[in-house]
């Protein structure tokens, strides 16, 4: 098994479910915090797990230009590497090439860039992709996509999708001759956590291939049991098609075709208006399929995971609670907190009265305030914990409203 995606609870669009993973169980609709660099950043991954973390995304391209695929893998896999048992989901590294990276130059092939690390030259393509994913091991991979930009003329768009589902077949003809190549399984890989639940049964000296042992719910007890199967990655599409209702159609259902075990939606919060973004998301979603994961990609604020996750999308991840938090910019259940402020210099209050996280039950907004202002280590840290927390709070109630 590479992912098993089960739907309980349906509230009109919306609906709870869980997606069972080689590393574990995640209940959806869920928000990915990003952990780019193999870390959250400030975060350890104890607090994550404390949080209830159940699924980070890594990025591609940062991993890949450093510290490297290859010592990722020798490593044991980004899930031994940064030592967090629970899901992970990689990108594919293209948004990032087209939003990070110098000098770039797309072809048929693949892209071409210069790595804004050193400057020094890079190719990647659905192959090279789908192989530092393999590479990472992560439990969902994203096809390698060209994102549209915008705004662009009707002809670079169509131009742009065709390409998107050229490299789309080719991510999944690769993933299917490479997957057993995942960094999972080895001997130390089990040793390393009692937690992770992914271990090679035929030799345990080598990465899984073949059968393994899963967890898998039992449905009677409600516990997780080991189970032995095929475990492996799960390869999402994504669906591009620029503002074009038409086109975002035609590319779904050609991207279905492919067939995947999960759908995004790519290509959306490029610079273009909020009402538009969510006309593409709704008539998009329309055409993914009803019994697998629905991805979200880039999105959003506190009000958007809501409301997305009502129009029935089961996943989302984005950089804003934890990049806003590191520049003093806090979400509560009273609204946005700019902590930078004089007037929280002698607040001695919590940060958010209702907030049960660690940072709301132990320190007041006049530190906070304080340790912003001195540009303290421990402002970014302590800020990263509570959006963090008010995300993951907000996706609960939404999952219990379902
Ligand atoms: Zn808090």
């Amino acid at each position: 098994m590479s992912l098993r995606f089960e739907i309980g609870d349906t509230k009109d669009s919306a609906r709870r479910g869980t997606l069972l993973t080689p590393h574990g169980p995640v209940e959806t609709p869920v928000f990915m915090p990003v952990g780019t660099q193999a870390t959250v950043k400030g975060i350890p991954q104890d607090i994550l797990e404390e949080l209830d973390v159940q699924i980070l995304l890594g990025n591609t391209y940062h991993l890949y230009l450093r510290p490297g695929i290859d010592q990722v893998r020798n490593l044991g896999g980004l899930h031994r590497f940064m030592s967090w048992p629970r899901a992970i989901l990689t990108d594919s590294g293209g948004f990032q090439v087209f939003s990070l990276s110098e000098l770039r130059k797309v072809t048929e092939e693949g892209v071409t860039f210069r790595s804004h690390l050193d400057g020094s030259a890079h190719f990647l393509s659905p192959e090279t992709a789908t192989a530092a994913q393999i590479g990472l091991g992560a439990d969902v991979i994203m096809a390698f996509d060209e994102c549209t930009e915008y705004p662009a003329d009707a002809s670079r768009v169509r131009a742009s999708m065709e390409m998107t589902l050229r490299w789309a077949e080719r991510s999944k003809r690769y993933f299917e001759e490479h997957k057993r190549k995942v960094p999972w399984g080895s001997a130390q890989h089990s040793a390393l956590s009692g937690q992770l639940n992914c271990r090679s049964l035929d030799s345990p000296n080598q990465p899984a291939s073949g059968l393994v042992a899963c967890a898998r719910d039992d449905k009677a007890t409600g516990n997780w049991q080991l189970t032995t199967g095929n475990c492996t990655q799960a390869l999402f599409g994504i669906v591009q098609g620029g503002m074009d209702i038409a086109l975002r159609k035609e590319s779904a259902e050609r991207t279905i075709q492919i067939d995947f075990d999960g759908y995004a939606i790519g290509g959306l919060s490029v610079g273009e208006p909020r009402a538009l973004t969510r006309e593409v998301v709704e008539s998009t979603l329309e055409h993914l399929p009803k019994d697998k994961p629905r991805y979200l990609m880039g999105v959003g604020t506190p009000e958007e995971i809501v409301e997305y996750s009502k129009l029935g999308f089961d996943m989302m991840d984005c950089v804003l609670p934890t990049r806003a938090a590191r520049h003093g910019l806090l979400f509560t259940s009273e609204g946005k907190v700019s902590i930078k402020q004089a007037r929280y210099a002698a607040d001695s209050g919590p940060l958010d009265a209702n907030c049960t996280c660690r940072v709301c039950q132990r320190y007041s907004r006049a530190y906070l305030r304080h340790l912003y202002s001195a540009n303290e280590v421990l402002a970014q840290v302590l800020n990263t914990i509570h959006n963090l927390s008010f995300y993951l709070d907000t996706m609960r109630r939404v999952r219990h409203s379902i």
